[in-house]
């Protein structure tokens, strides 16, 4: 037996019992005659003591040749700390070493394994088993486990039934670029790793598995933008013969039970909200609500004046900010500037303080009287000491510049509190997005998501009007989940794709399967999935998803522990089929 107790759970009442402890040592302290070992595992640490007047002289001789990170086992008597730490579990004792013996030897690690540690990132990453012994790495990781815990607890009481499905699968468009991996056996055949596994668990409604769902990696090769992981984990789910409004219920259920169980938080029903509605109150679809600086459209109050940059503007939008009057031309010059970023792309910004006496000052004073920026305040919501700041342009790109204010603003002043939780639903999206680059529609959530059935007509004469039956959940302004009622049958589905640019040959060719399927006897479902890396993160208080991942991916998609991606040797290359010299 290695140990009788772990280094976390020994207490005062422990006293006089003789133990076996193994851990690392954190760090030891040598007084020549007393020795003081702090002990550590995953569970905590204890205190040991080797004592001149009471240990064994060769142990104490052994107990100074300790280095940091040393893997040892002791026997020892728990003893009651003279002086006590209040700052740890354990520390009411200590225990007094009888019998010391190196398990392993440890050089010095690169980085303090402290909780505020020396190492950057890199070199963290780099040594991510040395980075989990810190705590705040591993009580990440433990966190996750607890949330994933009571996801599987929560979906199982409900029926829910979690089943694998394949990673080596065919490629399905669904936005991103594939994985792909040779197939030895079918030369110049590639499987694809599964962006998500829409397409198998929509087959498994069609199986009659009823209600599935499947904590699982997915796999997208993005270009990358911070904080995406090319790998990343999604509690998945699929359910048959539901409308909209049960998959709502079932996943903010889900939700709730995670809050009340993680913060011990109860939260009444999440609001709804459309996609419209967000974009006009937000431009965004994932808002934060947590605080309101809610856009004010001014296309009334603000046009037919002599001001023609707003007279052109399609549409012209301002938000308070509270109590920014106070601020400097210098400071709003720095805001002027930040928007005009090529990240934001406004091309200019207007202003107006709601001063403390009731009068406002702007920089279009020259087109604008106090009546007219009076309106501008009721628009906006502006009071006393508010600083209203105006955006205009095309109203899509305008909103979401303003957007992008709208949350540079809240994380400066503070308003976006992490131990705060504000959940909704944001549905009825559109169903097809145009796209610029390829000069046509794509499917907005994925081309298995059904339309509105009263907007089917539109599909031929006003596509981008058509509503879909799709949901995101958000929170704290993460998307942290989406999905859609389905398509379930061959027709909606054929008409789908080919209002998608596929010909009939492209969409029986890599779809043929899913839609033989509908044939037989395919249930009304439908479904979301959850990112479970955000989640996590969010529920802990944090945005980095990469400190909820034990070993993640850097910004260029490379694993630097294990140095991949990495070149493999011509002969497995000949064996795969794969010519790298024919590419060139
Ligand atoms: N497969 C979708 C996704 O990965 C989720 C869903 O529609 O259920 O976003």
């Amino acid at each position: 037996m290695y140990r009788s107790h772990n280094c976390g759970e020994l207490r005062a009442a422990d006293a006089n019992k003789e133990v076996k402890l193994a851990g690392w040592v954190q760090k030891s302290r040598d007084k020549g005659f007393m020795i003081w070992v702090d002990l550590r595992d995953r569970y905590g640490i204890t205190q040991l003591i080797f004592d001149e007047a009471r240990t064994d002289a060769t142990i104490m001789q052994q107990a100074k040749s300790l280095g940091r990170e040393f893997v040892i086992q002791v026997t020892g008597t728990v003893i009651e700390r003279e002086s006590k730490n209040a700052n740890i579990p354990t520390g009411d004792i200590e225990v007094l070493v009888t019998e010391l013996s190196i398990l392993n030897e440890a050089q010095v690690p690169p980085f303090t394994i402290e909780d505020e540690t020396d190492g950057g990132e890199d070199i963290r990453m780099k040594y991510r088993y040395l980075d989990i012994r810190r705590n705040p790495v591993k009580n990440n990781l433990l966190f996750r486990h607890n949330v994933t815990q009571e996801v599987r607890n929560y979906l199982s009481s409900l029926d829910f039934c979690e089943v694998e499905t394949p990673y080596l699968i065919k490629s399905t468009p669904e936005g991103a670029r594939d994985f792909v991996v040779p197939s030895r056996m079918n030369p110049g055949q590639f499987y694809a790793l599964p962006q998500s596994p829409q397409t198998f668990k929509q087959l498994l409604m069609v199986a009659g598995m009823d209600r599935y769902f499947q904590i699982v990696k997915c796999f997208r090769d993005e270009d990358l933008r911070a904080d995406r992981q090319p790998e990343f984990t999604q509690i998945d789910c699929e359910m048959s013969f539901i409308e909209q409004e049960d998959i709502l219920q079932v996943f903010e259920g889900l939700t709730r039970h995670l809050l009340k169980k993680i913060h011990d938080i109860d939260i009444d029903a999440f609001p709804r909200m459309t996609f419209d509605e967000a974009m006009r109150r937000f431009g965004n679809d994932k808002p934060d609500i947590r605080f309101g600086m809610e856009f004010g459209e001014l296309n009334r109050v603000a046009q037919h004046k002599d001001f023609g940059i707003f007279n052109t503007a399609e549409l012209v939008v301002g938000i308070a900010v509270p109590g920014a009057a106070s601020y400097t031309r210098k400071q709003i010059d720095e805001l002027i500037d930040w928007v005009k970023r090529p990240q934001i792309g406004a091309s200019g910004m207007v202003y107006c303080k709601c001063e403390s006496d009731g009068s406002f000052k702007s920089s279009v004073d020259k087109f604008f009287d106090q009546e007219d920026l009076k309106k501008w305040a009721s628009a906006t919501g502006a009071q006393t000491g508010d600083l209203i700041l105006v955006l205009s342009g095309p109203a899509f790109k305008t909103r979401t510049q303003l957007s992008a204010l709208r949350m540079e603003l809240a994380n400066r002043l503070g308003l976006r509190k992490p131990n705060e939780f504000s959940p909704l639903w944001v549905i009825d999206f559109p169903l097809l997005e145009w796209d610029e680059e390829t000069g046509r529609y794509h499917a907005m959530h994925h081309p298995f998501t059904s339309p509105k059935k009263e907007d089917i007509h539109l599909l031929d004469t006003d596509p981008g009007k058509v509503r879909a039956n799709a949901y995101d959940l958000v929170l704290n302004g993460n998307e942290i989940g989406g999905g859609s009622i389905r398509i379930h049958d061959k027709e909606t589905q054929a008409l789908m794709f080919k209002h998608l640019g596929f010909t009939e040959e492209q969409a029986q060719e890599q779809f043929g399967f899913l839609m033989n399927a509908f044939q037989y006897g395919a249930p009304p479902h439908g479904g979301l999935a959850f990112g479970l890396d955000r989640l996590t993160a969010i529920l802990g208080g944090q945005e980095t998803i990469r400190d909820f991942i034990a070993f993640p991916k850097n910004n260029a998609g490379r694993d630097v522990m294990i140095d991949a991606p990495a070149a493999i040797d011509s002969a497995q290359l000949e064996e795969l089929n794969i010519d790298l010299r024919a590419s060139k």
